[in-house]
């Protein structure tokens, strides 16, 4: 069907030295659930396809140094079952939960999904409340470290050379006094539905209820998903109510509509941002 070669690597020292003579003709291949789509659509032509995803470096979760270190070949429904995950960074868990079904989940990537750079990526929302760090490497320059905003340059457009590969990401992990933390997404639909909005929270009350540390990113509603600090500064230090939560996610529709302009989506999306920023914050004052 497809007139291309398949490459299966032994480890990623074989997988740098194939890209770095290779890089501009080969697509990495992982789970393959944004790419074969992309193949057969006749969007994305390449010769070779290299799967990394049976790479054992990337395929590790594990806590080291104090952070969460998170293989890029591991996949949803390892982020899914992952105890670390749970504990570390919930909001990711979560997200985890709700992607796609049981199929995709079980080969799609969290390094597919960062790198595909979809605006309405899953894990992107999380990854950015937990300040991620993506951990990239090609031969012979070696590693770099590159933030989760960095990645994307545009919807589906990766700021990586052809010849670099993302073997991890790094993420600091929820502090343990931070009991609130929480991803939200829309869908057309319930299941199986690529989100149209998603969100993800994290924050810490003090026993006067007034909040003292917050991290908010939202995901699919402007070209690449980002913290908005704005939110986090009008809540910081405030006692919470579904008052304050509704005039937040008042600013948050305005923001938005700052990077996007007021498209005619906007009739739906004002109203419904608000809303699933009121949903995922409420359980942080009930
Ligand atoms: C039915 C269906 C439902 C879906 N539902 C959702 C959903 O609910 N939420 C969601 O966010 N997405 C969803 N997706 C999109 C897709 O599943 C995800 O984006 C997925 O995480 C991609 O991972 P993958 O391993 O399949 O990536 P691949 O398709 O293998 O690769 C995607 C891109 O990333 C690059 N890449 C992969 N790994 C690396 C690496 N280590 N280093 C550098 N580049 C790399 C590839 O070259 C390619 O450009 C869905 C797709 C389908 C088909």
């Amino acid at each position: 069907m497809f007139n291309v070669d398949y490459i299966r690597p032994q480890d990623l020292g074989e997988a740098l030295d194939f890209v770095k003579e290779r890089g501009p003709d080969t697509t990495i291949l992982a789970g393959g659930t944004d790419v074969m789509i992309d193949m057969r659509a006749g969007t994305l032509q390449s010769k070779y396809l290299l799967d990394i995803s049976r790479l054992s470096d990337l395929r590790e979760i594990k806590i080291k140094d104090g952070e969460l270190t998170i293989g890029a070949a591991v996949t949803i429904s390892e982020l899914c079952s992952s105890e670390l995950v749970g504990r570390y960074a919930p909001a990711l868990q979560k997200a985890a939960d709700r992607f796609a079904g049981r199929q995709v989940r079980n080969i799609a990537t969290i390094g597919g999904n960062v790198a595909h750079c979809s605006p309405c990526g899953d894990t992107i929302p999380p990854l950015l409340i937990h300040d991620a760090k993506v951990m990239v490497v090609a031969k012979p320059q070696g590693r770099r470290v590159v933030t989760i905003e960095e990645i994307a340059g545009g919807p589906y457009h990766c700021t990586l050379r052809p010849d670099e590969i993302i073997t991890h990401f790094v993420l600091k992990p929820k502090p343990g006094d931070v009991e609130f933390s929480n991803f939200q997404k829309i869908g057309r639909r319930k299941e199986l539905a690529i989100a149209r909005m998603s969100m993800a929270a994290m924050a810490r009350r003090e026993s006067d209820k007034s909040i003292s540390f917050i991290r908010f990113a939202l995901g699919a509603c402007t070209p690449t998903p980002h913290r908005f600090r704005e939110i986090e500064n009008m809540l910081l230090g405030k006692v919470p109510d579904e008052n304050l939560l509704w005039q937040a996610g008042r600013l948050l529709a305005e923001c938005m509509l700052e990077v996007t302009g007021r498209r005619p989506s906007a009739v739906y999306k004002e109203p419904a941002i608000q809303g699933l920023f009121v949903r995922l914050m409420l359980p942080l004052i009930q």
